[in-house]
């Protein structure tokens, strides 16, 4: 185990942002881990766990040490009539993951296939896309106290899993390193094409019989040709989650913008969903840019840094975006990306 001093952290964060970090350390066992946190816990310094990067926006240089998760194993610990059940280390990259399942025929996460990031990472905001969310497939994960350096398992509820939400972003944030998470993955596929980008794609594609494979390959296409790569454009994918607002609201809305889309909530008769890239878009950011921080031309929900951008020029985009969001449709934006 090695902790390097000053290091820059800009292959480590999709943003491409250039700050350092005043420790860096990764560990790729849980010796390691616990030997670093022992030999941190001398002076109170904080800590940042980081997987892919691809979740956070650096505003200032990070005064603490960033533990770099590098736990790597996927295996299938168990199965029963329904499901299989298979564990993957906090520091497997999520799309391997992904492609582990399709190839093997395990059924539930085709939907996200390709979505940046670790499988550590995937239960902090409940990733989704398409239709599905992590819980749809969540069974435990196991979880390392950083202070007292016990690990605890939490099931589906003690996640309190939510919209691009879940306890480890609410009342536990930053108390827990998660060290693996298991999955539970269907022996017969529940296919999900309920977004209307996959069936078109799907159609595109000429294909006669649905499949995990065929919904996954689906996903790449419409993924790569909408969104940008980060080893292209720097950005960390959606920078907003998407606004549930009253159909009060939306009514008020209408009635200068009778097309704004909207989806309508499971167990929820009152509110909508309205989506955000709609709204940043029409108040005219998309494609804005100023010096190298903007708005991507294909999808107004994504900040983009084009080069040396600074987080702070990122961050002053977010808010001016807030506001003009605020002042053009009363709905207040809330950032999806973890700020530092
Ligand atoms: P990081 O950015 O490294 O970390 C994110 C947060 O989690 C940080 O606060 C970090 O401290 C914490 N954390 C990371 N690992 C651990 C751990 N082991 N224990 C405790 N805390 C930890 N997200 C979606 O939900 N759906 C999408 O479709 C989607 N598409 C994207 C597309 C692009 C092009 C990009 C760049 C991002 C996209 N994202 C999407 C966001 C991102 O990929 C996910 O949030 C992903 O789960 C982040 O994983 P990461 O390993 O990069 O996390
Ligand atoms: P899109 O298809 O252009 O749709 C815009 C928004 O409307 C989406 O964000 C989605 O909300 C919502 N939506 C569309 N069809 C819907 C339906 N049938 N039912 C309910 N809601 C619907 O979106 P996109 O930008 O290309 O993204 C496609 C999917 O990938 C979305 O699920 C999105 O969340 C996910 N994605 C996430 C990130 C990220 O960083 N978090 C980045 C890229 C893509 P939801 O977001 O609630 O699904």
């Amino acid at each position: 185990m090695k902790v390097k001093q000053n290091i820059s952290l800009k292959p480590y964060n999709t943003f491409n942002i250039n700050v350092v970090a005043k420790k860096f350390a990764s560990f790729s066992s849980l010796d390691e881990l616990n030997e670093i946190l022992e030999a941190s816990s001398k002076q109170p310094i904080e800590k940042l766990i980081l997987g892919g990067g691809s979740n956070i926006l650096f505003t200032k240089n990070f005064d603490g040490i960033v533990l770099k998760n590098e736990l790597k194993g996927i295996e299938l610990i168990n199965e029963d009539d329904e499901y299989y059940y298979v564990k993957a280390a906090a520091g497997e990259v999520w799309h391997n993951f992904v492609q582990y399942c399709i190839e093997k025929n395990y059924a539930g996460v085709e939907n996200l296939s390709l979505i940046p990031g670790n499988v550590g990472a995937s239960p902090m905001q409940n990733i989704g896309a398409y239709g599905v969310e992590i819980k749809d497939v969540f069974y435990e994960l196991e979880a390392l106290h950083i202070h007292d350096k016990t690990i605890t398992k939490f099931g589906l509820k003690d996640c309190e899993f939510g919209y691009r939400e879940s306890v480890f972003k609410r009342k536990f944030k930053k108390q827990f390193i998660i060290l693996n998470v298991t999955y539970k993955l269907k022996k017969q596929p529940n296919f999900n094409t309920s977004y209307g980008a996959i069936e078109d794609e799907l159609k595109r594609m000429d294909v006669k019989e649905l499949s995990i494979q065929a919904i996954s390959q689906a996903v790449i296409n419409i993924r790569t040709s909408k969104l940008p790569n980060p080893k292209e454009i720097g950005n960390a994918g959606s920078f907003f989650k998407n606004p549930t607002i009253a159909i009060e609201l939306l009514e008020k809305i209408k009635l200068n913008h009778p097309t704004i889309p909207f989806y309508n909530l499971q167990n929820n008769n009152e509110q909508v969903k309205i989506a955000a890239g709609w709204l940043i878009e029409q108040c005219g950011f998309k494609g804005y840019r100023k010096n190298d921080a903007g708005c991507h031309t294909k999808q107004a929900l994504v900040l983009v840094n084009y080069g040396n951008a600074k987080g702070e020029e990122i961050l002053d985009l977010c808010q001016l975006i807030i506001s003009s969001v605020k002042s053009k449709f009363d709905i207040e934006l809330e950032a999806e990306v973890n700020v530092y």
